[in-house]
């Protein structure tokens, strides 16, 4: 009998495999990001099917194979079935997902990232507007970015290590938030505003909500962080595109 072995997890993706199985890519708490088997995970009589849905946190029972382990049992401990309720939620939390996806590397362990996925899951599910699901999205943006080891520099000049804030560009290129002498170091660098300077300094400080943002900034937020992951992550984020559709047919919609 092959050897077994259980971890808590959460699906970050369910892809179909020939005609009845199921791959799973999970971001477990204590093996980091790994993908395994669900056998027959389409008929039926499959009782594994509805404990291996996206986003849901789960108790899996893995049998060890040669290439790709087997799920024998799992048990969901969340559903996060009020995110699903929602569709900016449920294309928010599958954009948190494939992010995860796209900048981790397999079976490296960071429980961080879990806990930092199963928190912003959480935050996402209890959002009481689309602008606050906005800017959780930007919160788990850096935060992910600072657990990887690639924070973007707030408080000082990532090059002269200047501590003046008043006029501050954003680039991608230098790592954070250079100051105008800098400047020609990077001129596709973004000069933001303080109060971005000081939401992203919350964001540092782990405080998510409690702020007001405008619509402006948000979107000020989104261009900085995403063109700061494009720098690091090899390719496009798909989500991105499907989040923008989001957002087109809501505005349509409120006409
Ligand atoms: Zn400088």
């Amino acid at each position: 009998m092959s050897q077994t072995y259980n971890t808590k997890a959460i699906v970050l993706k369910r892809d179909s495999f020939r005609e009845a199985d199921n791959f799973l890519t999970l971001y477990t708490q204590n093996l980091g990001k790994i993908r395994v088997r669900v056998k027959a995970a389409k008929k039926p009589y499959s009782k594994l099917s509805g404990h291996t849905e996206p986003f849901c946190q789960t108790n899996f029972m893995l049998a060890k194979s040669r290439t790709v382990d087997i799920v024998c049992n799992a048990q969901t401990l969340k559903s996060f079935s009020c995110l699903k309720k929602d569709l900016t939620k449920i294309s928010a939390a599958y954009y948190v997902c494939e992010i995860v996806d796209l900048l981790t590397k397999e079976a490296l362990s960071n429980e961080k990232i879990y806990n930092l996925l199963e928190s912003t899951l959480g935050l996402i599910e209890s959002a009481s507007s689309a602008l606050e699901v906005k800017l959780i999205i930007r919160y788990f943006e850096f935060r992910l970015l600072a657990v990887l080891g690639f924070k973007p520099a707030i408080d000082h000049c990532p090059t002269c290590q200047n501590e003046d804030r008043k006029e501050a560009f954003f680039s991608s290129q230098e790592g954070g938030l250079l100051c105008k002498n800098c400047l020609p170091r990077d001129p596709l660098a973004l000069k933001i505003t303080e109060n971005i300077v000081d939401i992203l300094r919350s964001f540092q400080n782990r405080e998510v909500l409690g702020r007001k943002v405008s619509n402006k900034e948000l979107h000020q937020l989104e261009i900085i962080l995403g063109s700061y992951i494009n720098h690091y992550a090899e390719k496009e984020v798909k989500s991105r595109g499907f989040l923008k559709q989001i957002e087109i047919c809501e505005a349509t919609n409120s006409y």
